[in-house]
Parts: C-alpha cells; structure tokens; sequence
C-alpha cells in the first residue's frame, strides 16, 4: 500500500476523531446538537459542541480529508457560535461527493457532569439525521473521568469517536 492510487482504490477505511472543549458560565451546553440544561456551557468559536466534533473529525479522517481546522477555521467569523450540525452535515456531503457511504460510528462523551444517560436518545437521533444514517449505525457513550484531571474536576468535556467509511 504505497501509492495513492492503492488508497483510492481501498474499499474500506477507519478515521479517529477528539475533542474537547472548557466548561464556563454563560455558555448553553450543546452536545451531539442536542441543548442539555446545566448552569455552565462549553466554551469555543463555534457552539463548541465537542462531540460532534470528535465524530466530524472521525470522518475526516477516515476519508484522508484533514481536519475540521481545516475546513472550518475557529479564526473564521462565519463559524462564530455557528451550529456544529452544520460542519458535520458539510462533511457527509465531501464524503457522500468522493463516493464515501458512514458503516458505523461509535463514539464517547467523557463528562464528570452533568449526566449524559438521559441524553443520549436525542443525541442519537440528531446526529443520525444530520448525517443521513440510522441510528444503528452509531453508538453513543457516556463516561466520567473518575474525578481525574481538568475532564474528572469538571472544567471541560471531552469526546472520542471513531468511524468506517466504505466505497458506496
Ligand atoms: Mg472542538
């Protein structure tokens, strides 16, 4: 696997994404598109919504596109407080456009606070449509730090995801 002809001709192909994001006051909390009630918000030039982030970057990767940096610059003032929905739905497009259909996605919230469970359907549901998959196709988790590091004392909330891409 040398050539980038061989890598084009891959039928399928895995991406890792991360993200996280500080807590503050004043801030609305989105995560997975979804707004959770919580006195603090994350804190970013866009919404700041760590999760779908970390699966747009998945993505990304996966289909050897860079980053989210990348094509949406936190130095951009079009992106200001702009819904994170909109980057992941521009993505599925670049992938939908190179051929690329979403196997699945798994991925995981790492919150000390608030608790994600009662959550976790809307976010479901939300990131499924705006990727246009079922929402079999991605798993969604909650974890807490365990009281450890800036995630466990509550200052920011992290995601990881990970995604497989196949040739449509
Ligand atoms: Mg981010």
């Amino acid at each position: 696997m040398e050539t980038t002809a061989e890598m084009n001709s891959l039928s399928h192909r895995i991406g890792i994404g991360n993200d996280i994001h500080r807590l503050v006051a004043g801030r609305k909390l989105i995560l997975g598109g979804v707004e959770i009630p919580y006195d603090k918000g994350l804190l970013g030039h866009s919404d700041a919504d760590s999760l779908s982030h970390a699966i747009t970057d998945a993505l990304l990767g996966a289909a050897g596109l860079g980053d989210i940096g990348t094509h949406f610059s936190d130095k951009d003032p079009r992106w200001k407080n702009a819904d994170s929905q909109m980057f992941l739905q521009a993505v599925c497009q670049m992938l939908a456009e190179r051929g690329w259909r979403i196997v699945n996605i798994d991925a995981t919230i790492l919150a000390e606070r608030p608790k994600m469970m009662p959550h976790i359907p809307a976010m479901k549901e939300t990131l499924a449509a705006t990727m246009n998959i079922e929402a079999a196709q991605l798993n969604l988790k909650a974890k807490t730090n365990e009281g450890l590091d800036a995630i466990g004392r509550g200052e920011a909330i992290g995601a990881q995801a990970i995604a497989l891409l196949e040739k449509a």
